[in-house]
């Protein structure tokens, strides 16, 4: 540990100066003076010295003035050890008296010399004495009577004349720094910033470079890169005559930076100046190792560096400035891994409310699916698919969606919820289909049938009214604010076959259409982790066919309906697999209950009955025969594939006459059937006896062998804990942490939504379970069914398949665990490879 400095440090390349003690304000001088940049005389004080003088303890101010000579003039800034957590505002031109201000007029002449000295009043008076700013309203502030004025009024309210020692001036200004630091709003403020309770503040003492008088004199900012794009582009303001921020606190006065035909630029009028700027920020960049903006001063022609801090920067810029860095080798591309926040690239991937735009939130929800996207409002899957006949963006506004919404949902630019939470089939849809939703609006009012939907500060927004759904923020905004575009350059890439070359556990997608498999393929997955095959009949074509399955009299009738839904699936997994090119696709089997594809209303009733040529009154009985108390603990999953088994053998037929038919094509297939909600062995037993048989069956008939992999879902705690039994039947374990969840903590994910921000916020819950892992408990269940699926058989595969693939501190653990890989929405597999890569570097 480094010995702290008891005493102010005159910053020089050998000084003991460091982030930890003296903040990074104070670290980035001395690397400038280090490299020989004219950086002004500079004394840094530590965090502890600067917490002495908020308790009264002086340091020596004559030492501490002494390197600034006879006549001091200086400034002090904050150095806390994050920028981010901002700091007291710095104060210019301490030093200033009646005495300097003479010496300055035959210098600067008059009326600069007056401006600077009427500043220092004025902000002496404001932020050290703490006199209201107000004072100042009623005087002409006008020259050299002005100056005189304000000294007036000064003593006026202090009863004491404007203090003429430096010394006593600068004991001032630090105390009222050191002291500000520790007051109660700024301490909160930076916590929430995240700054720990205990975070120093260091102070820099700098002689003042004064940007105004004879010659070309100013102040101002540049960088070399634009903090949007992160491509070179010179960029930043200059003004000449300023001095501090002002450069930058109006455009009126400032002059371009470089050559620019609307107006004079400091290119113009300072070349020499120029030029040095740019060589100080591009030599920075290299030895620094990062991107910065150089904040400078021009005395006469002359340049001087006050200080260099990291740009600011999007994600788009943060991916391209990281990637740079590297193809220059300035820096590693691992750390150029670790530069970008994986949930950033979200950021990237997704349309975006331009962030410079006003805001008009009209309500809040859970941030289900990232981007943005403005439309007009529609109630129902019928009127999206008709504004989009019309070419019209809409926004599809729901209480909650049911799988009925999946063709109003392709057909919408955004998708709005009252109900649900992060893994409810709104939810768990949008993402898949890259669509902005925000679910769990409950703050607004839906009023579904009456077509309105009223914001809480009582705004009515009715059919056909334009709002625009932020599914990265989760807000609803009025009107249609405009948006930044989506974005996968270059760099992106780059980054992307970086982070492939380094990470160590694959990453999958979930993909259901082969529109998902497009995506997922575009992303780089590895393979498919999951296609959901339910959301497969949903089509109208075969919605019909499927009721027709359901409403049958028996097995042989039953048979026939499958017959007829068989061609169709065999040709959705032809394509998948075609799409995949060879790469793993995991088929789960058919999941929900069987009467998520009835209709639930009389006009469907009405229509069904019709389809099916039977008697209103015997489809209702029918309908209400299948209805359960708790569907989602009833009969879906293998309980389906066990007691109604011809459907899952129309399945596995599908799958295995698409395998030898897309084999016969392109790369061989060896498909992975995955078999859902298995909570016994014997379970897995009954199913795996009969798709072999299929399997056989389909061998003989076609006269081609294949080979297939056999897994199962693990979604019930039992599952988990049976591991051991169950891992000798199958090729993998993949675990569903939704529905894992779902049953740990005994918590609806259809309906957590309703109060999950209440336990949040009161930290029952530390954060959404469906949307984080609880390592704690479901995380446990994960560790016990890998140990024992694994002590049973040695080569079996491992992977998560719920949402919190996706998840970086998911990801974390499943690596930890020894997973093999984890699958996510397709949007989010560039998220998991970039956060998988960070934790292999
Ligand atoms: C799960 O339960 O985690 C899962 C992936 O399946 P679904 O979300 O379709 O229930
Ligand atoms: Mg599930």
């Amino acid at each position: 540990m480094q010995q702290k400095p008891s005493e102010p440090a005159l910053i020089t390349p050998t000084a003991e100066i460091a982030v930890a003690t003296h903040g990074g304000r104070a670290k980035c001088l001395q690397r400038l003076v280090r490299l020989d940049v004219p950086v002004p005389r500079t004394v840094a004080l530590s965090f502890r010295e600067v917490k002495g003088i908020a308790q009264g303890e002086m340091p020596d101010m004559a030492k501490l003035l002494e390197p600034f000579g006879e006549t001091p003039l200086v400034c002090v800034r904050p150095s806390s050890e994050d920028p981010d957590w901002g700091g007291p505002s710095a104060i210019l031109n301490i030093g200033l008296n009646d005495r300097s201000f003479v010496e300055l007029r035959d210098s600067i002449g008059a009326e600069a010399a007056t401006r600077l000295y009427l500043r220092f009043v004025q902000a002496y008076s404001i932020n050290v004495a703490r006199l209201d700013p107000d004072m100042f309203d009623d005087i002409d502030l006008a020259g050299q009577e002005g100056l005189s004025a304000a000294l007036r009024a000064y003593e006026e309210e202090t009863d004491e004349p404007f203090p003429q020692d430096p010394a006593v001036q600068l004991a001032a200004v630090l105390r009222s720094m050191a002291r500000a630091w520790e007051g109660t709003t700024a301490r909160l403020l930076r916590q929430a910033k995240g700054a720990p309770a205990d975070a120093g503040l260091g102070l820099v003492v700098q002689e003042m470079a004064l940007g105004l008088g004879q010659g070309e004199c100013g102040s101002g900012v540049i960088q070399l890169v634009s903090s949007a794009t992160g491509k070179p582009a010179i960029t930043g303001r200059y003004r000449s005559q300023s001095q501090g921020r002002e450069a930058l606190s109006s455009e009126a006065g400032s002059v371009f930076l470089a050559r620019d035909p609307r107006g004079p630029s400091l290119e113009d009028q300072a070349p020499e100046a120029f030029a040095q700027l740019i060589e100080y920020t591009r030599m920075m960049r290299v030895r620094l190792r990062e991107e910065m903006q150089t904040e400078f001063t021009v005395e006469n022609g002359k340049v001087h560096v006050l200080d260099g801090v990291r740009i600011r920067r999007s994600s788009r810029a943060a991916v391209q400035i990281a990637v740079a860095l590297a193809q220059e080798g300035i820096i590693p591309k691992e750390e150029a891994l670790l530069r970008v926040e994986p949930r950033a690239l979200n950021e990237m991937l997704h349309r975006q409310v331009d962030p410079d735009a006003p805001r008009d939130v009209v309500g809040r929800g859970i941030a289900a699916s990232p981007g943005a996207a403005c439309g007009r409002i529609v109630f129902s899957a019928e009127a999206a698919q008709a504004a989009a006949a019309r070419d019209e963006p809409c926004v599809l506004v729901r209480r909650e969606t049911t799988p009925e919404d999946i063709r109003g949902m392709h057909a919408a630019a955004a998708v709005l919820t009252e109900r649900g939470g992060i893994t409810s089939h709104a939810a768990v849809i949008g993402r898949g289909l890259g669509l902005p939703c925000v679910v769990g609006a409950s703050d607004m009012k839906f009023s579904v049938s009456k077509q309105r939907l009223t914001a809480p500060d009582g705004r009515v927004f009715k059919a056909g009214d334009i709002i625009t759904v932020d599914g990265t923020s989760g807000q609803i905004l009025a009107g249609d604010p405009p948006l930044l575009e989506a974005i996968q350059d270059e760099a992106f890439q780059s980054l992307m076959t970086w982070a492939d070359e380094v990470r160590d556990i694959g990453i999958r997608a979930n993909a259901d259409t082969p529109a998902d498999a497009q995506t997922a393929r575009n992303f780089n997955a590895q393979g498919i982790g999951l296609c959901r095959t339910e959301h497969m009949f949903f089509d109208v074509d075969r919605l019909t066919v499927m009721r027709e399955m359901i409403f049958a009299d028996g097995e042989a009738d039953r048979r026939a309906a499958l017959d007829r839904l068989l061609p169709m699936q065999r040709g959705d997994f032809i394509e998948l697999f075609r799409i995949m090119q060879g790469q793993p696709v995991c088929i789960r089997l058919f999941d929900p209950p069987l009467h998520e594809f009835l209709p639930s209303d009389s006009a469907g009733i009405r229509e069904l009955a019709e389809a099916l040529d039977l008697p209103r009154s015997d489809v209702e009985r029918r309908v209400e025969a299948l209805s359960e108390y708790n569907p989602m603990l009833g009969m879906r999953g293998v309980r389906l594939g066990v007691t109604v088994p011809e459907i899952y053998e129309m399945q596995a037929r599908a799958i295995f006459e698409a395998t030898v038919a897309a084999s016969r094509e392109g790369a061989p297939v060896v498909p992975e059937i995955m078999i859902p909600l298995v909570s016994a062995r014997r379970e897995v037993e009954l199913v795996k006896t009969r798709i072999d048989a299929i399997a056989a069956a389909v061998r003989n008939e076609r006269g081609s062998d294949f080979t297939y992999r056999l897994g199962v879902m693990v979604e019930t705690p039992r599952a988990a804990l049976r591991a051991g039994e169950i891992a000798p039947f199958t090729a993998f374990l993949s675990f569903g942490t939704n529905d894992l969840t779902q049953m740990t903590y005994g918590l609806s994910r259809d309906d957590a939504g309703r109060f999950m921000s209440d336990y949040v916020k009161k930290g029952v819950f530390p954060e959404d379970p469906f949307h984080m892992l609880d390592i704690d408990g479901v995380g446990e269940l994960l560790q016990i069914g890998a140990t024992r699926g694994r002590a049973a058989r040695k080569d079996l595969v491992l992977s998560v398949c719920g949402e919190h693939g996706g998840n970086p501190e998911s990801i974390a653990f499943c690596r930890r665990a020894g997973f093999d890989y984890v699958s996510c929405s397709p949007f989010r597999v560039p998220v998991a490879r970039l956060a998988a890569a960070q934790l292999a570097v």
